[in-house]
């Protein structure tokens, strides 16, 4: 389930395997419909002989520059990531100079590659990502104060912060204690407050641990390496149901908020 740390992750690990500066020698893609809006012939054309400058990521989209001033933008969703070695599930691969092979892998068929002239046609639907100072304890207050909604779903909503999922906003809401059925307008300015930094904390700790990985599926996120995050034992509150609390021992409680698996404590997140 790669959020803003798992993507932040990989983006360093290929920067680190030096695919920034190589030329792609050819494209092949085994999944037709994993890209668009372009057919699978003409999105060939475009990314062959183009050299990769540049990659960067935005909330939890990855985005290769690309020296023809065009920009690949994916998704990873829920499952898809990279790998220098074959394997299942390869959707795409690119060959890369120098000998180098990228293989982007998802065990489901998405459409996670787009090439766009302007990152800004998919970029400007975003709020502030997380992680940057575009993001300041005034803007997300202001978010949350003109807005009348149940708090998780709101810092959910990439159209106002952009990097969080399921996993980053359920240990946000433990580490600020507060409920995730919260009303947005209810919350006082040292909740709000509060909240702000733990935004901040948790994908912070979350990029220092390499991602977070739960369970042992074939969805569950994978690093560039093949590695499942460091962040899994590091969580307090996301798919911790029944256990302890690490802050007043209460067991942790899963509920449903807005159709997602919602993990919180009772006792620390009152509402
Ligand atoms: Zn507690």
């Amino acid at each position: 389930m790669p959020e803003l740390p798992e993507v932040e992750t990989i983006a360093r690990q290929l920067r680190a395997r030096g695919v920034e500066g190589r030329q792609i020698l050819s494209v092949r893609v085994e999944w037709p419909r994993t890209v668009e809006p372009l057919s699978v012939a003409v999105f060939c054309k475009e990314l062959r002989g183009t050299t990769i400058d540049r990659i960067s990521r935005e909330g939890k989209w990855m985005m290769f520059s690309l020296s023809s001033g065009k920009t690949v933008m994916i998704h990873l969703r829920m499952a898809g990531s990279f790998s220098m070695e074959s394997g299942p599930h390869d959707r795409l691969v690119l060959q890369l100079s120098g000998g180098l092979s990228l293989y982007y892998r998802h065990t489901r068929k998405f459409r996670r590659w787009k090439l766009v002239d302007d990152p800004q046609v998919i970029l400007a639907k975003l709020g502030p990502d997380a992680l940057t100072r575009r993001f300041t304890q005034n803007y997300f207050c202001e978010a949350m104060r003109e807005r009348h909604r149940m708090i998780k779903p709101l810092i959910l909503d990439q159209s106002i912060v952009a990097g969080l999922g399921n996993i980053y906003a359920d240990e946000a809401l433990w580490e600020a204690k507060i409920h995730p059925e919260r009303l947005s307008d209810s919350l006082g300015d040292a909740e709000l407050g509060n909240l702000f930094k733990a935004i901040k904390h948790v994908l912070t700790i979350g990029v220092r641990n390499r991602g977070t990985s739960l369970g042992d599926g074939k969805t569950n996120y994978r690093d560039v390496e093949g590695e499942s995050g460091g962040h899994r034992e590091k969580v307090k509150a996301y798919g911790r149901g029944g256990k302890p609390c690490e802050r007043c021992g209460n067991p942790i409680k899963k509920i449903v908020v807005a159709q997602r698996g919602t993990h919180f404590c009772p006792s620390c997140q009152t509402i």
